[in-house]
């Protein structure tokens, strides 16, 4: 669904991204991890075209995101093609980012209705499934604040999937979260992995990375480091880089 090759990004004179290759296919399901600072998130955000980069190629369903201008000055040079990606490659954040002004199902359905053109009815019918299936069907006329964290964060998924994207791009959907929340999440995750979903995951729960993933990325300053399936990347890990980070996690 979304291949990314030789991606490099800089800040001014800090350079984020160095040179990342990442490949997701349709289905897989693939977690992102490293140190604070190495990159996660500027990776994802440069994947959906949230941000720009300055060299490399981002492929979404094998079609090249079209450039104008070069180094700094690179953007993306049509419109419908970012609409089109940003629409496929649905974000959900730490912060959960509803809309506290908007029900739930307001929520869910803003979207697809406002940004998608869709029919409200559809929408609304649609936005009531997947509030069901992330187990919040009961709260479609809470307002975010009502919710916890945990409901909040399904909240945020089931917003994602109503736009039926191509890919979920997760940015450590669970850090905000008390343990005991975080599980309502993950088995959300493990769910949407089991159903075939394509993912991004940025994440600091190993064994989260390690239940739901194909493929495991560690990222460090910028670079891949180390790259595997679950078992190679956390039982047999090369790199005296991605040992140590994995020492100081749990
Ligand atoms: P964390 O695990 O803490 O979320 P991360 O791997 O997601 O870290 P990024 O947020 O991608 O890291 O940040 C990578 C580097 O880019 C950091 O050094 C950060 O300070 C820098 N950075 C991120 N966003 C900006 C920005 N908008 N302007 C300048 N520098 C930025
Ligand atoms: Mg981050």
């Amino acid at each position: 669904v979304i291949e990314i090759r030789n991606l490099h990004k800089r800040y001014g004179d800090l350079e984020v991204l160095k040179g990342v290759d990442i490949t997701a296919p349709r289905g897989h399901v693939i977690s992102l991890i490293g140190s604070s600072g190495s990159g996660k998130s500027t990776l994802l955000r440069c994947a959906n075209l949230l941000e720009d980069s300055q060299q490399g190629d981002i492929l979404f369903e094998g079609e090249p995101v079209k450039w104008k201008g070069q180094g700094l000055a690179r953007r993306p040079a049509d419109a419908k093609q970012i609409m089109r990606i940003r629409t496929n490659l649905s974000m959900v954040f730490q912060q959960f980012n509803l809309w506290s002004h908007m029900t739930i199902l307001e929520n869910v359905m803003e979207c697809p209705v406002t940004v998608l053109g869709r029919d409200k009815a559809e929408v609304e019918q649609k936005a009531r499934m997947y509030l069901d299936k992330v187990g919040i069907g009961d709260k479609c006329d809470a307002w975010p604040a009502q919710l916890s964290g945990g409901q909040q964060q399904r909240a945020a998924i089931a917003r994602a999937l109503c736009m039926e994207p191509k890919a979920l791009l997760f940015d450590e959907p669970t850090s905000a979260l008390d343990p005991e929340l975080e599980q309502e999440v993950v088995r959300v995750i493990k769910a949407l992995a089991e159903e075939g979903r394509t993912m991004i995951i940025v994440t600091h729960d190993m064994k989260m990375a390690y239940d739901v993933s194909d493929h495991v990325v560690f990222l460090h300053q910028g670079l891949i480091e180390e790259q595997g399936t679950p078992d190679q990347v956390f039982k047999a890990p090369k790199s005296e880089r991605l040992q140590q980070f994995l020492s100081h996690t749990t």
